[in-house]
């Protein structure tokens, strides 16, 4: 269901009044995780001014240590639906057990299935039973074919809402977080139907590398970009060395412009 040979055509997801595909340039902004109702709606204020089209924001967390931050969970879920309230953008967040369908999928207009969970099949399958757009996450060490039978997974329950999203893989590299896998757009365009967005903040893990590599995956084909927001990287309670500042993202969102208006 997942390959081009099934749906010729690029395969575009509503979200809200938003299409998502074919190449139009959609840019998900905002923090790694909602800290704090003033942290998240001061973020999510900024990257609207800035022209970002919709807002992420983790309530549930899947850090790699259970002892780190990990979420502020349905109080977390109440600030991002507040948070749409106030901007207009549509949310994206991530949801990391099944038992948590109801509860998620009531806020977010996008659910995102992170790295961690890609193949986690129950998981897959309960959102494929949603009727709501989902963002698949690359695994940290998914082949492209395995990523796309974990979309196939959703596929297969229903919900043909699927949008892809590359973030790095695991290398031998250490010095940046993931090696960002650009070549994925290209062989996901040439494999797929679905759309594909690029997420260089966890793809490098470093924020001075963020600007560039968003510009090259836009020079790819990708048909938008995830990208970590935090007013006060230094204090950030996840992800601070890969967040942009909202200057920052301002001047990316400069430097894109043209190439947003010229697909
Ligand atoms: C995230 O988007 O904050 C996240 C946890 O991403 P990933 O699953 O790609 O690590
Ligand atoms: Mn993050």
């Amino acid at each position: 269901l997942a390959g081009r040979d099934f749906h010729p055509e690029d395969t575009i997801v509503p979200v809200r009044d938003l299409l998502v595909g074919g190449r139009r340039v959609q840019v998900i902004a905002g923090p790694c995780a909602v800290e704090s109702r003033e942290q998240l709606l001061e973020t999510a204020m900024a990257v609207r001014e800035a022209g970002a089209t919709m807002l992420r924001g983790g309530a549930f967390k899947p850090r790699s240590s259970p002892y780190t931050f990990q979420g502020l969970a349905l109080k977390g879920l109440e600030y991002l639906a507040e948070a749409r309230e106030v901007t207009g953008l549509p949310v994206v967040t991530e949801i990391t057990d099944p038992s948590l369908i109801k509860e998620v999928a009531e806020v977010a207009d996008v659910l995102q299935i992170g790295s961690r969970n890609m193949q986690n099949f129950a998981l897959l399958q309960a959102v494929g039973r949603v009727q709501k757009p989902v963002l698949l996450k690359r695994g940290l060490s998914a082949t492209i074919e395995e990523w796309l039978l974990a979309a196939e997974y959703i596929l297969a329950e229903g919900n043909n809402k699927v949008i892809l999203c590359e973030r790095g893989i695991r290398t031998f590299e250490t010095y940046t977080r993931n090696t960002l896998d650009l070549s994925a757009v290209p062989a996901v365009k040439h494999l797929s139907h679905l759309p594909i967005l690029v997420d260089p903040s966890h793809g490098t893990g470093r924020r001075c590398m963020v600007a560039p590599m968003a510009r090259a995956a836009l020079a790819a084909g990708a048909d938008g970009l995830l990208i970590e927001v935090h007013p006060n990287p230094q204090e950030a309670l996840s992800d601070g060395p890969q967040s942009l500042t909202p200057k920052e993202f301002a001047r990316l969102m400069e430097e894109i412009r043209p190439i947003i208006t010229a697909v």
